[in-house]
Formats: C-alpha cells, sequence, structure tokens
C-alpha cells in the first residue's frame, strides 16, 4: 500500500567483534522519497548501510523490504530483491570497460530492451561516461568512478538505492553535480533513494526525510525542510556552523 515502507530497520545493532558500531537503530524510507543518515566520520552510517544490503550481520533486530525480511539474508538475494548498493569509495571493476562495469549492473536482468534504454538513461545523465565507454574504468577520476559506480546501481533497475557518501573525496563542484543528478534519478525514475552523508548541508538539500546518528543511535529525526532550521543540530552532531 501507499503507507508502507520501502524500508524499515527496527531496533538493529552491528557490531565488529566487541565494538557495538550500532545500536537501537530505527528507521523507515517511504515510497519515492529521498531519505537520508547524517553523522560525523565514525557515527556508524556506512554500518547501517552494509547491514541493510546483508555484508554485515546485525546481531539484533530486524529489516524489511518491501514487506519482506531480508534481515541477515545473501547480499546477493537481496540485490535480486530490488535493492542495490553504491559502497564508499566506489569499488568499480578497474580492469573491465566503463560499459562492461554497467552491465554487470544489469547481471541479474532479462529484459534487454530495457538494459538499453537505461544504459542510454545513464549516458545522458553523466556525459563523459559515453565518451569513456570502451576506456578500462581503473583510468577513471575518483568523481567518474563515483558516476560510473551510481550508474551501475541504475542498472539493477532497483526500487531502492543505498548510496553512501558520494561526495566523498570529491570538489564541491563535483558534489554539487552528482546531487543534482541523485535528485533526477529519484524525481525521474521514481527510485527510492537512502543516502549516507557527512556532507550534511549537501544531503539536507537533496533529501526529504533526514536522521541523525551520533555514536551508533539515531538521536534526532525529521523533514528535512524542518532539520534544516535547526541551527543547533548542525552544530553539535554534524560540526557545521
Ligand atoms: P565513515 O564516514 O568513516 O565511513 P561511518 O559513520 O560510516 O564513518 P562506520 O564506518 O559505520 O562509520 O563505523 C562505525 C564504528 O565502527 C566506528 O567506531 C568504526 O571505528 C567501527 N568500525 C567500522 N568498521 C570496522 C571494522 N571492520 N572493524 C572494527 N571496527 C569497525
Amino acid at each position: 500500500s501507499e503507507d508502507q515502507p520501502v524500508l524499515q530497520l527496527l531496533n538493529v545493532e552491528s557490531a565488529y567483534g566487541p565494538i557495538k558500531a550500532i545500536r537501537g537503530v530505527s528507521l523507515k524510507v517511504r515510497p519515492g522519497e529521498i531519505a537520508t543518515v547524517l553523522g560525523s566520520n565514525g557515527a556508524g552510517k556506512t554500518t547501517i548501510l552494509k547491514t541493510i544490503s546483508g555484508i554485515i550481520d546485525p546481531r539484533k533486530g530486524s529489516i524489511e523490504f518491501k514487506g519482506q525480511n531480508i534481515t541477515a539474508k545473501d547480499p546477493a538475494f537481496i540485490v535480486q530483491q530490488g535493492l542495490s548498493h553504491v559502497p564508499e569509495g566506489r569499488e568499480v571493476f578497474p580492469l573491465l570497460s566503463v560499459k562492461d562495469n554497467l552491465l554487470m549492473g544489469a547481471y541479474t536482468r532479462k529484459d534487454r530492451d530495457g538494459v538499453g534504454r537505461d544504459m542510454e538513461t545513464v549516458f545522458n545523465y553523466f556525459p563523459i561516461l559515453r565518451e569513456r565507454a570502451t576506456q578500462d574504468a581503473g583510468l577513471l577520476s575518483g568523481g567518474q568512478q563515483q558516476m560510473l559506480a551510481i550508474s551501475r546501481a541504475i542498472m539493477a533497475a532497483p526500487a531502492l538505492i543505498l548510496l553512501d557518501e558520494p561526495s566523498l573525496g570529491l570538489s564541491p563542484k563535483l558534489t554539487k553535480e552528482i546531487f543534482e543528478i541523485v535528485v533526477r534519478i529519484n524525481r525521474e525514475r521514481g527510485t527510492t533513494i537512502l543516502l549516507v552523508e557527512q556532507n550534511a548541508n549537501m544531503a539536507l538539500n537533496a533529501s526529504d526525510y533526514g536522521y541523525v546518528l551520533e555514536n551508533g543511535r539515531i538521536v534526532m529525526e525529521d523533514t528535512c525542510e524542518r532539520l534544516r532550521e535547526k541551527d543547533d543540530i548542525k552544530e553539535f552532531y554534524l560540526g557545521l556552523k
């Protein structure tokens, strides 16, 4: 139904050995929205995404995607259900061409026409990838690899994209460009997005609903419109002035 969240975490706890990285994390991502988890370095943002996509098994709690329990399921199974993860640091296949990286994103799909159309769509979002289509992905700049990683996720035609710090290591100009495309992907394709970011200003401007994470716990949540108005969260939780 309309009200059913695409993704729902209930009291999720994940740890690395004795270190509890996230505790009691509950959050919802509603259909068609961009949701964001904000927090400083080490707050646990990456751990949340890895737990959702099955890379880390949680110690406690549950995760539902499109009404189905995906807690601790195999990452390949979770991708097949329509959930794509763009990891921090991009992780493109450096020895494959740009085009083959994109086709790898579409490996579970049978609709060749749809795959061709989506390839055209990502080339229109990021024209540099069309120019570099036959080159090895390892030769791309950091920003271009981020574009490729996002594009590869689109090629899976997912219902939900998890995006880990798309601004990491990018210039302000390139960060702005990437965020503009993220918003277009959401608006034009109707893809629901969960974004984690240290760059609170960019994320709050692009997103509909936000959660503030501190030391592995969600300490605040609200519409991004309202979060943008609260100067204290920017100072105390996000290190912004
Ligand atoms: P970053 O922006 O650095 O990615 P983050 O908010 O994504 O930060 P996480 O990477 O999720 O934070 O890390 C949360 C906590 O878990 C940190 O205290 C971190 O040191 C710890 N941690 C992360 N990965 C590991 C690991 N493989 N082994 C042990 N501890 C880890």
